[in-house]
């Protein structure tokens, strides 16, 4: 490399569209674009090969259109100082670029040691946002309104040419730790990466997919079809947010204008795109909590919470419901399900942790990496809050505790969903799936069921000890003082905090069992 040149370094942007680091970049002269399979990362508890699988996928498809625009993607294996290091003793690199980036305590470690190497090699280093979410924010007063200024700032195109030096190999896309085909054949279910893939999910949901959208989303069964499922995509960064926000107003204005009917002429549900649209809204409400304190990947938000559970787990509880044999037909189906697919919807994610942080009584933070090996979509942002959210120990939302029982009869009622995933139970007739243990010896043995776990706990006496456990935690005015932190610091304002609701909520006696409504973060922060 004898000419300068601009390095874009994709993390978790993994697209043309709406890129400003890369559009800014080629402004500013010839681009090195480069990808790093960093072995830290890889390595991590939180990482998993179907990550790496959705990732290698994405840069088949990023390489593909860089060099349609006569570009390259260089892709490298190495600690990113270190890949840099090499770059730049190669060549004549004059400066970095890249996203904006919310993750966990390694890659926040891991961006500092690059911001060191950065001023010691005097390369620029420039970071955009990527998200609604703003660096270096106090509180959260008038969040709201920058996050709409930023969503409606105009969506950059996909450059239409891009001038890469000459004489750099481009390097492997496959990720080191992919030695082998199985997680692709083992789970034929799992999202596709890339782009192209985001919009077509994208564009599906507007044709007819999200219909019913507002209404099927908290079932397992039908939540697979009508949620947008393009949580992935946003995740390592397929589609920007903004292009999603924006993209979503404009059909929802399309539907408006055809009276609420697709293209085709199929009704669609007028709340559907509204529903959509407010979760939108949240993505970068969660992802911002993180930014502004990096510390709830390992602390709770309230730290009174801190010792409400033991630290350590108890192992035949911790493995029974990671592998769906808590003996709870539900809770079993959504987890084996999640095993296969790599997806699950919200309501089903909320009664997993519920599950596991109640009536199993485990501290978020003994399964926080076991599910987020799960997630395709593992958002660090969003998932250390809702971990802490479902598990009650924010301090300032109402604690939910869901019956598995119940949520089977409201979200499945048939039991196809627990017939689908749970095999030794497809035998069981009607909505006695729910409750297996009820069935007689002979008619266990009838339906083939016996093998099939008896409940690892009796829901009913786990959710008063529970409440017990954290009526029985002392509160006093430092807990409520801390609980005005948390508020000032990561609550929204949509609602104004009323001190006494607060106090309620710090001494945990707002206790909420299986709520009727689909979100439960109308209440919350
Ligand atoms: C314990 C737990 C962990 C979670 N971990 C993650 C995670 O790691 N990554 C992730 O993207 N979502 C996470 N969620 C939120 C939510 O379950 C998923 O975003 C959603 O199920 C993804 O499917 P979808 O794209 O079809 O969502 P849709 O319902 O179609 O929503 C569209 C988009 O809105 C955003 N969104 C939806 N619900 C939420 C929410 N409650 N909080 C924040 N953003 C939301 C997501 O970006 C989602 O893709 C978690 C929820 C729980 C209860």
């Amino acid at each position: 490399m004898t000419e300068p040149v601009q390095v874009v370094w994709f993390k978790r942007d993994l697209r043309l569209r709406d890129h400003g680091p890369l559009s800014r970049a080629l402004a500013a002269g010839p681009i090195l674009p480069l990808f790093i399979w960093e072995p830290s990362l890889l390595r991590a508890a939180d990482w998993d090969a179907l990550h790496s699988r959705f990732l290698g996928q994405s840069l088949v498809e990023l390489r593909a259109g860089l060099r349609a625009r006569g570009g390259e993607l260089f892709v490298r294996s190495g600690e990113a100082v270190e890949v840099l290091e090499s770059l730049q003793a190669s060549g004549n690199l004059a400066a970095l670029w890249s996203h904006e980036e919310t993750g966990n305590a390694l890659t926040f470690a891991r961006d500092r040691a690059v911001a060191a190497w950065a001023r010691s090699r005097q390369v620029q280093w420039t970071e955009l946002p990527q998200h609604g979410v703003i660096r270096g924010l106090r509180d959260r007063t008038g969040w709201a309104a920058r996050w709409e200024k930023q969503m409606h700032k105009p969506a950059l195109p996909a450059p239409e040419r891009v001038r890469v030096p000459q004489g750099i190999q481009p390097g492997p896309l496959r990720a080191p730790d992919l030695g082998r085909d199985d997680v692709v054949r083992d789970r034929p279910l799992v999202q596709t990466g890339g782009e192209a893939q985001a919009w077509e999910t994208f564009q599906s949901f507007f044709a007819g997919r999200g219909a019913n959208y507002t209404r099927a989303m908290s079932s397992p069964l039908e939540g697979a079809t009508a949620c947008s499922r393009i949580s992935p995509y946003l995740a390592w960064g397929c589609l920007s947010i903004r292009e999603a926000l924006q993209a979503s107003e404009a059909a929802t204005a399309d539907l408006a204008s055809r009276g609420y009917r697709t293209e085709s002429g199929e009704p669609f549900l007028r709340a559907s795109p509204r529903s959509l649209l407010g979760r939108l809204h949240w993505h970068c409400h969660f992802i911002q909590k993180l930014e502004s304190e990096p510390a709830i990947e390992h602390r709770c938000f309230h730290r009174a919470y801190e010792a409400l559970r033991p630290a350590e787990a108890d192992p035949a509880r911790l493995l029974a419901w990671c592998e769906g044999r808590t003996g709870y037909p539900l809770v079993d189906a959504c987890m084996r399900s999640l095993r296969a697919t790599g997806w699950l919807n919200f309501r089903m994610r909320a009664m997993l942790v519920s599950f596991a942080a109640y009536d199993l009584w485990l501290d978020w933070r003994i399964f926080r990496d076991y599910l987020a090996r799960q997630f395709l979509d593992y958002e660090p942002g969003i998932h250390f809050s809702q971990l802490q959210m479902q598990s009650g120990v924010t301090g300032i939302n109402a604690i939910r505790i869901y019956n598995p029982v119940k949520q089977g009869l409201d979200q499945d009622p048939a039991g196809d969903f627990i017939r689908r995933w749970v095999s030794e139970l497809a035998c069981i007739p009607g909505s006695l799936i729910h409750t297996p243990w009820r069935l007689s010896p002979l008619e266990q043995k009838e339906t083939t069921s016996a093998a099939y776990p008896s409940p690892i706990v009796d829901h009913v006496t786990a959710m008063r000890a529970a409440k017990a456990q954290i009526a029985a935690l002392r509160f006093g005015g430092t807990t409520l003082a801390e609980a005005r932190r948390v508020f000032v610091q990561h609550g929204s304002r949509r609602r104004r905090p009323d001190p006494r609701v607060e106090a309620r909520r710090a001494r945990g006696v707002e206790t909420k069992v299986s709520p009727t409504d689909p979100d439960q973060l109308r209440l919350a922060l």
